[in-house]
């Protein structure tokens, strides 16, 4: 069993511990800095021995070095991204799976934020790490790829099973949820959802994490056939890339 634990990095990043408690091994995801990740380390009693990476990007590989000099933890990220991927030790990549002691991740290639992103699913724990590709009610920007990539990145993470947890890599949500309200102002899960997102950040808690099936229902960059959606972009008859790649284009500019 794995327990999962946040670690607010930076502004607005998050780190995550994940203990596998069957046999002690502890990775740490995306982390932006050392500081943080050592003193939650200590918190929870726990000795890292993993440093998992979604993608090259400073605020989720700042820490590596230092961490990986302090603990010894062996670094995993994206095989094709692995030059930007400081103090790698493992390349994984789609089709591959990663074991942290028992417990299993299948590897997802997820590019277009950047060109190797990856992430990492864990079945039997109902936890997926979607770093910059997938945030709550939100996508990361379109930095190394298209929007017909970044459909399909976002598609293979969509198919999960309901329940799946997200773990992203920020907190954007409500932001993010704005922009959907603006789209889907009669989506009745997004008005719900958005009334707990708000309770949420006013108490100053993480919003952290969603899940697939809330995410199908309330993300508008995975709900290019909604038809309120498509009206709001005047896109009524376009294919689903198509408005997807405006959807994306609007929160680009979006105040
Ligand atoms: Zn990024
Ligand atoms: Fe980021």
């Amino acid at each position: 069993m794995l327990n999962i634990h946040l670690v607010p990095c930076l502004s607005d990043n998050y780190a995550y511990l994940v203990h596998d408690t069957a046999t002690n091994k502890v990775a740490v995801v995306d982390p932006s800095e050392a500081a943080p990740v050592l003193a939650a380390l200590k918190a929870h009693g726990l000795a890292l021995t993993h440093i998992l990476n979604t993608h090259h990007h400073f605020d989720h590989t700042g820490g590596n070095l230092e961490l990986k000099e302090t603990t010894g933890a062996k670094v995993v990220g994206p095989r094709a991204d692995r030059e930007r991927i400081p103090g790698i030790d493992e390349e994984v990549g789609e089709g591959n799976t990663w074991s942290l002691g028992s417990a299993k991740a299948k590897i997802f290639d997820i590019p277009a934020h950047t060109k190797g992103h990856i992430a990492f699913w864990f079945e039997a724990d109902k936890a997926v790490f979607t770093g910059d590709t997938m945030f709550a009610m939100g996508c990361g920007r379109l930095f190394e790829g298209t929007p017909a990539q970044m459909w399909s990145s976002l598609s293979k993470l969509a198919a999960l099973p309901a329940d799946t947890r997200v773990y992203c890599g920020h907190e954007y949500t409500l932001s993010n949820g704005k922009f959907a309200v603006s789209l889907e102002p009669g989506n009745q899960a997004l008005k719900s959802r958005m009334a707990d997102v708000e309770r949420l950040r006013a108490e100053n808690k993480p919003t952290i994490p969603s899940t697939i099936g809330l995410e199908r229902e309330t993300n508008p960059f995975l709900r290019p056939a909604s038809p309120e959606l498509r009206k709001s972009l005047a896109l009524e008859t376009a294919d689903v890339v198509e408005v997807f790649a405006e959807t994306r284009r609007r929160k680009d500019v979006f105040k």
